[in-house]
């Protein structure tokens, strides 16, 4: 059976498991590797600021009720925060950097913003 280099498809020859032809193809799939990495951070970053963003768009006071569809329609994931804190009543409050926000019921939410 005869492989290809993974990054340049080129013939390997010589021992088994070889997955390279050089050195500079190894590299580049190292390289190849990190950055779709960084493109996974960069895109939960961008998901992280676009929660933050609207955020800060409905809750401009420093505290707001709002509701779920607000949220929603704006395109706000509620799977992205940044950290969770429960307040010495016991509720949590979910985080996206400094700006917060705890459930009252399935449909309204109350949000706050760290000072
Ligand atoms: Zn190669």
């Amino acid at each position: 059976m005869t492989k290809n280099c993974i990054v340049c498809q080129t013939k390997l020859v010589g021992r088994d498991g070889r997955k390279f032809c050089s050195d500079a193809c190894r590299i580049e799939h190292h390289n190849q590797l990190n950055r779709s990495g960084g493109r996974f951070v960069r895109m939960i970053n961008e998901r992280l600021r676009k929660n933050h963003r609207i955020l800060c768009e409905l809750n401009c006071e420093g505290i707001t009720k709002t509701n779920r569809a607000s949220l929603v329609i704006r395109g706000f994931d509620f799977n992205l925060i940044t950290m969770i804190e429960r307040s010495s009543n016991g509720e949590n409050y979910f985080y996206i950097y400094d700006q917060g926000y705890r459930m009252f019921d399935n449909e309204h939410y109350l949000l706050v913003k760290r000072e």
